[in-house]
This record gives C-alpha cells, structure tokens and sequence, in this order.
C-alpha cells in the first residue's frame, strides 16, 4: 500500500491535438455508402446534419488533429483526468496483477462524453449553427451535450430514451440545469417516433429510435438545427483520443506498460479513444497488447453480430455504415446500461476487431453489478452501470493472473460514475436483475431485412 496511488499529469502536458487512427490502419476502413445509390457518400450527403469541420474530420486521414484554444480552454475544466492504482482492489482480490485505471467520472457531466460534446458545440457555434439536436440512453451524452451547449450558448434538443426516462430523472434534471429540452422517445414530435407508437404504444424506445428522432428534426430544419451524435461516427472516436494519449504519458510516470487495455463498449467511442494510440503501438511498433472490448450479453454486436452494411438508427435515416450489427431494427432488452444498448458498433472499433487488434467480450447484468460493488467497496468510487462492464472483465483478468500467478499489468478506462444510476443498484441489491439471453430468433429477423451490399 506504501505504493504511488494517482499519477496527475500537469495542466500543461494536456496533448494538444487529437490523434486519428485511421492514419495508421493498414487497411482502409469501409466506405459509408448512401442508401438510396448504393454509392459512397460525399459531404454534401451529411451537410443537413453536421457543420463542415466534423465531416472533414470524419474523413481525414491526417495522424494528428490541433485542438482549437476554446476547447482545450474548456477541457481543461477537469482535464487532464486522474489514473489511478486501484491498490485496494488488488487486495480484495489477493491478485499479483497491478490494476489502473482512468477516471473519467471527474468531468462536470460525469464521463468521458463532454470530450467530443464541447468539440461538436465548438464547430457547431463557429459554423452559424442555431440548435443542437440529440438523443440519450441512459442520460450521459444528453448531459454532456447540454453543458457543452451552455459552455458556448447554443440551444439543445435531447430525445432520451424512455425506459431511461423513466428510470434517471435526475440526468432528466441535470440536462434541464445546463439549459435543454428533454423529450421522452419515441415522442409524437417526429414521423419515426409515431411509426414506432403506432406498433407499440408502451415502447421503451432504444437508442436506435431516439437517434432517428433527433435526425430527423435537425434534417427538416432547413439548416437551422444540426444534430450531434455522442459515438460510432470517427470524429467522436477522434476527440476522445485525448483519453489514451494521458493515459500514455501517465503509464510512463508510473514506470510500467499494459499488458491488458479494457474498456466497455457501446457506440465504442470510450473504449476507442482510451486504447487507439496503444492500437497504433500494435500496427506500428508490433507491440502484442491485449486490447479487449466488453459489452453486454443483451446487445452482443462485436461477439454476435455479422460485420454488414446496416443503418445506425432504427428509422434507417441515417448513412450505411460497414458494422458488427444485431440489426438495426433489433431492441435491445432493457437492461440497467443504457449507454451500452445499441444495435450496432463504431466501424473503427469494428475495423479493429475484423484485422484481430483487438479482443472482445460479453457479459450478464449481475456478474457486472456484483463487479461494480465489489469495485465500489474497495475503491470508494460507484461505477456508471456501462462502466462497470468493464470492471468484469478487469476482475475476471485479474484472478485469472492471480490463477496463474503472473505479475500482470491491467489497464482499464473508468468511463463515469454511477451517481445517477442508484435506481439500478438498487434493482441489483434487491435481486430484480434479469440476466437476458439474446432473442436469437429476433437478431436472425433483424439482420435478414439488412440491404444486401457486396
Ligand atoms: C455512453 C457511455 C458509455 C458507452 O458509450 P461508448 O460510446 O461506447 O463509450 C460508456 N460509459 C459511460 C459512462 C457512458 O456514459
């Protein structure tokens, strides 16, 4: 215990640029293709949604992106992010392995979501933009989105899914205090979320739905509106490599190298911007990282899903992305990890997984739970439910070490805290988990109706 427990890095060795996988793969990612040609798409395809400056950098293959002075002015906020020794894990799991992690829980929101919400509202200011729409899952992203609104007075629309509605009206609170307006999806504000009322009126939305809805009002807005997404695209991938560069320097303070990098994934965007420069050391340096993904056993895309051409939303507005997919008309099983309810998968996590960088995992809502008490025990820190996925996997790999006795080096990315997230705990303490099997019947329906693309 007499070891180092936090390695801060100074305000000024904040990296100052972003860095962008997509310099380094040696493959080229798939192209998104638009629905109706079939033909890739251009930037005029997504300028209804987003300003200029994201669509480059959703294409760029430029290693290194500058940070704008207004956002590392924000950023550093709460920026750089603690990494922390979880010693007392260790002992709790009489483990040889030396566990780290990233805390991204200390910004104003509580995850690692305001890294690319303060870029997006950034652009979005500078270009003329008059209002952000958005959706949420559990409320993370919509509260990020909201206080990056605030930080640079643009408006915000956030369509939340229902059941999360329902279950965090305190995320519903916060997203009110930064200044937005907060809809329950499927809402009767848009043609997809009354499509999906019409077949179900008691729908607990999904992430899939939400998204088609916040689409679908900034497109029809004659310019006025632009749309935000919190994952999946490259340029949220892109911001949140800020995670995994301090993460570098900070594993460098602490005199050691990973030997496993874990993260959750649900859009993939945590998960990806924590290990993509540990992914270049890989491509680049021929470093044998274990690098493993971990998402739920209800939405399993990485360990279930085909690698397809599918839609990123249920209402199919959007673009076709090359992607591990359920089908994007499969609905997840209301699990307590909202964040993590998603039908599909960033393509650069996915590009990852089909070149073998990268390993992935799924795992049941009560061994994930039982990991975050134990996590919040020893560490004093109540996970996020999305986070706490990852905390599985880290304690499964550290007994593991501890099985075979080897001083392994266990790196993983704290993505937020569990403070809005009480209900659930409370749910598990009381037994009322579900540990759903994925409805394959329903996935098979699902990815039988996907657009049949070479
Ligand atoms: C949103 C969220 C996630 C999942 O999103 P990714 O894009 O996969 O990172 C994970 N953890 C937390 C705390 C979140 O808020």
């Amino acid at each position: 215990m007499s070891e180092q427990h936090k390695f801060f890095l100074p305000e000024n060795e904040l990296p100052t640029s972003w860095y962008n996988i997509l310099a380094d793969f040696p493959e080229p990612m798939p192209p998104v293709i638009h629905p109706g040609t079939l033909q890739p798409i251009g930037p005029e395809d997504l300028a209804p949604l987003f300003p200029m400056s994201l669509i480059e950098q959703e294409v760029t293959t430029d290693r290194y992106i500058d940070i704008p002075q207004p956002i590392l002015d924000v950023y550093r906020m709460w920026r750089p992010t603690p990494l922390i020794r979880a010693l007392r894990l260790e002992e709790a799991l009489e483990t040889p392995a030396h566990i780290y992690f990233k805390y991204e829980g200390v910004s104003p929101s509580g995850s690692h979501k305001p890294n690319t919400a303060v870029a997006q509202a950034y652009y979005n200011k500078i270009e003329g933009t008059k209002a952000l729409t958005t959706e949420t899952g559990a409320g993370q992203w919509g509260s990020a989105l909201s206080l990056a609104g605030s930080m640079f007075d643009l408006p915000v629309e956030v369509y939340m899914v229902k059941i999360s509605y329902q279950q965090k009206p305190y995320r519903r609170s916060l997203m009110k205090i930064f200044g937005a307006e907060v809809y329950a999806s499927p809402t009767d504000r848009t043609n997809a979320g009354r499509a999906i009322l019409e077949q179900d009126p008691d729908s607990p939305g999904s992430l899939g739905v939400a998204i088609s809805e916040a689409v679908e009002v900034a497109a029809t807005s004659g310019g006025a509106k632009k749309y935000a997404l919190g994952s999946v695209l490259n340029h949220v991938m892109l911001h949140q490599s800020i995670i995994g560069q301090e993460v570098m320097k900070q594993m460098e303070m602490a005199g050691e190298e990973p030997d496993v990098l874990i993260g959750c994934v649900g859009g993939g965007s945590n998960f990806a911007g924590f290990v993509s420069p540990y992914v270049r050391e890989k491509i680049v340096n021929g470093k044998d990282t274990k690098i493993i993904a971990v998402e739920p056993a209800a939405a399993p895309s990485l360990t279930k899903g085909q690698y397809v051409y599918d839609f990123g939303d249920t209402g199919e507005m959007t673009p076709l992305m090359k992607m591990y997919t359920l089908g994007h008309s499969f609905i997840p099983a209301p699990i307590h990890a909202g964040g993590l309810r998603y039908h599909g998968m960033a393509p650069i996590v996915c590009h990852m997984y089909d070149l073998g960088l990268i390993e992935a995992r799924a795992v049941h809502q009560n061994p994930v739970f039982a990991g975050a008490v134990l996590f919040a025990k020893a560490e004093g820190i109540v996970p996020a439910p999305e986070s706490a996925h990852a905390i599985r996997a880290v304690i499964d790999e550290a007994l593991a070490a501890k099985e075979a006795g080897e001083e392994k080096v266990i790196v993983f990315n704290l993505s937020g805290h569990g403070h809005f997230d009480m209900s659930s705990y409370d749910a598990y303490l009381a037994g009322k988990l579900v540990d759903y099997e994925l409805p394959v019947e329903e996935v098979e329906k699902a990815l039988a109706h996907l657009p049949q693309i070479a």
